[in-house]
This record gives C-alpha cells, sequence and structure tokens, in this order.
C-alpha cells in the first residue's frame, strides 16, 4: 500500500510537473515543440543550484506526524530528520548550500538543539549557506485566507527570525499556492521583500510568457492607486518546483540514480546526467531573459537522509563543470543569490498588473473547488 500511495504521488508530482496533460492524455506535439527550443545566444549561463525542502505544515498528516515520521503510511516524511542530517552535511563542505521556509518545523526542531549545534546553524546562516526564504509560519494560500491571517502568519515566523538570529527574509517563495492573487504581491511588497518566486501559474499564461520570455516580471498590483510604489519582482520556475528529470534521487522515491564519477565503476553515469542538464538549460534559457537559470533540486519533505542528496549534487557540480563544452556553469545556489545575479546584470522586465486566479494547470483541471468546499 505504501508503495501504492509513493507511485501514485511520484505520479501526481510529474504530471504536475509539466504543462503537456490533456485530458489525461499526453500532447507530445506540444512537448515536441517545447524541446526543439533553443537558447539564441552562445553567452556563458549560470545555474544556480538550489537544494531545498518543501514542508507542508500538515497535509495528508497532522504537523506532529509529519514532524516525528510517524505513520508512514500516510506520507513518507520527517521534517526532524531533514534538518537533523542538512545542517551536519552542510558543516561538512563550505561549498554546500541549503534553502528553507516553514518556521512552524523549523522552530519545532531549533527550539529542542544544544547551544554547540544552534551556534553552528547561526555560522552557516552568516555565511549565506543556510537561506530563510519566505519564513512565514506556514507558506500561506493566497485565494482562501483573509489578508489579516497572511499577515499575522509571516509576522509570527520573521518575529522568530529576527529575535533569534537578526534575520529579515529578503525574498517570498510560494511555490505551491495553487494561483497568486494581486493581495499577494501588494503585501510581499509592504513586507520588504524585494521579490518572490513561484512555480504554479495557469497553463495558457506560461505558455505565453515562455514564447514572450516573459517567465520573470515586475508585477505592479492594484496600479490605479498605487503606481510603482507597490512593485514586486516575480520569478517564474519553469517545471514546477522539484528536480528535473534524471535528478529525484532522494530518501523518499524509488526515483532515479545518483550521479556517479567514478569510471572504475558499472554505475559510472555522469556524462549522460551532464548531457541532461545541458539539453535542459539550452531549451530553458530560449525562455528566459538574461544568462542566470534557476535549477531547484528538492521536492516535498526531501533532504530527509541529506548525505545522500548532497554527495550526488557535489559530484554533478565537479563533474559538470570539469566536463561540459556547452558554456555553463553550475554553482550551489539560494534563491537571494538567484535574484542578485540576476538584477547584477541590469535588465528591463516585462511588467504584470492584474491577478493570476483561478490557476489551471491543464484544460480541463481548474483549481478552483477549495475555495469553498469544505
Ligand atoms: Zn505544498
Amino acid at each position: 500500500m505504501q508503495k501504492i500511495l509513493l507511485v501514485l504521488s511520484m505520479l501526481m508530482l510529474s504530471v504536475a510537473a509539466n504543462t503537456y496533460w490533456h485530458d489525461g492524455v499526453y500532447d507530445a506535439a506540444k512537448a515536441k515543440t517545447r524541446k526543439a527550443k533553443r537558447r539564441d545566444s552562445s553567452e556563458h549561463l549560470y545555474i544556480h543550484v538550489v537544494p531545498h525542502t518543501h514542508d507542508d505544515v500538515g497535509w495528508l498528516k497532522t504537523v506532529d506526524q509529519y514532524y516525528s515520521g510517524s505513520d508512514q503510511a500516510d506520507a513518507h516524511a520527517e521534517v526532524n530528520l531533514v534538518l537533523t542530517t542538512v545542517i551536519p552535511e552542510l558543516l561538512k563542505n563550505p561549498a554546500r548550500k541549503f534553502t528553507y521556509v516553514e518556521m512552524k518545523f523549523f522552530t519545532m526542531w531549533y527550539n529542542y538543539q544544544t547551544d554547540e549545534l544552534k551556534e553552528q546553524v547561526k555560522g552557516l546562516i552568516k555565511e549565506g549557506r543556510f537561506e530563510f526564504v519566505n519564513g512565514g509560519w506556514s507558506m500561506h494560500d493566497e485565494a482562501s485566507p483573509h489578508y489579516e491571517d497572511m499577515i499575522n502568519n509571516m509576522m509570527h515566523g520573521h518575529d522568530f527570525l529576527k529575535k533569534e538570529f537578526d534575520v529579515v527574509p529578503r525574498i517570498g517563495w510560494h511555490i505551491d499556492p495553487f494561483g497568486h492573487s494581486n493581495a499577494n504581491p501588494r503585501l510581499f511588497a509592504d513586507m520588504g521583500f524585494e521579490a518572490w518566486l513561484f512555480a504554479r501559474i495557469d497553463y495558457q499564461d506560461k505558455d505565453n510568457r515562455e514564447a514572450n520570455k516573459a517567465m520573470n516580471f515586475l508585477w505592479r498590483p492594484f496600479e490605479k492607486h498605487f503606481g510603482d510604489a507597490k512593485q514586486i519582482f516575480t520569478a517564474v520556475m519553469r517545471d514546477h518546483y522539484c528536480w528535473i528529470n534524471g535528478f529525484w534521487y532522494d530518501e523518499r522515491f524509488d526515483g532515479d540514480d545518483p550521479v556517479v564519477v567514478r569510471e572504475d565503476l558499472d554505475t559510472f553515469n555522469a556524462p549522460g546526467k551532464v548531457d541532461l542538464i545541458v539539453d535542459y538549460i539550452n531549451e530553458m534559457a530560449a525562455d528566459y531573459i538574461g544568462n542566470q537559470m534557476l535549477m531547484p533540486f528538492g521536492c516535498d519533505f526531501t533532504f530527509a537522509n541529506a548525505a545522500m542528496n548532497f554527495e550526488s549534487m557535489d559530484n554533478l557540480i565537479t563533474y559538470f563543470n570539469k566536463h561540459n563544452t556547452a558554456n555553463m556553469t553550475l554553482l550551489y545556489s539560494t534563491p537571494g543569490e538567484y535574484i542578485d545575479a540576476l538584477h547584477a546584470q541590469n535588465l528591463t522586465w516585462p511588467t504584470k498588473y492584474d491577478d493570476m486566479f483561478p490557476y489551471a494547470d491543464n484544460p480541463q483541471d481548474y483549481w478552483t473547488g477549495y475555495f469553498a468546499s469544505r
């Protein structure tokens, strides 16, 4: 049963991760058109590998079940282990970075650590290797809650971060809300976020944005009232917020193989993994302005065995940078570093004014019922 659930949840994720399913049938022609696109310049590209975990504060299990790893048959997830294994793995190698989001889970873990470990966490934060984005108590929905609840949710998390670490998150990270309201970018601008990133966007809007290189843009909500006073830079992920195909290597899934760089092993596979990334980035660069590309590495409740993830990523990054001939560099990064690198290019961005509701990821799949179906 657990296996069936795992396979089902992986299928759901992979279906959600592309926009080429029409009525449950894969639209090969559309996928092919997209794949045929290639970048239009030979400019050197920087690929920001962003290791992260998306930890819903309650979904298929309760918050405490998710935290402690109970009831694995309902969902194979243990957030306690994510933080317990990520921190020592970061300490092992100064190149490694990690991004964390949900303050409810973070405080559940942090408040029970030793003073020594807390100091180590503080050190990683200062070095910019453990980055908090969003930093709300949870990642709030944008459709159903009242704006006051959104503010309270964010204040609660930010209050802890300011008091404990003197950290004020710079970047919003709304990778899983099912569509985006005008209120949210307005609130995020007021909260002092410099930018925000998300993954879920209407499939037709996304097609248009890819065709016009408008995946990253300036959002000016309620422009009639505020002009450009409430604008916020917005970055849309190309294929959902999880790994691209070929890199699903995590304790949680029977997914892809790790990146193996030792040529004496039968399992040596690094050249094929390099080709997958080169191919993908050549397509992706056709849809984006500039030479900085974001590549999320992680997914829902991933990194519970962070040694697995980081060893494979270390291998990938070292091998890729030594052997690719495509004028590309892979780097460990964070959302903040990606946004800074984008802005350092002094590019001009398209502008958006209205909201992003309702959200449909396919022609028959409108994610609207949850507004009032409790
Ligand atoms: Zn979620």
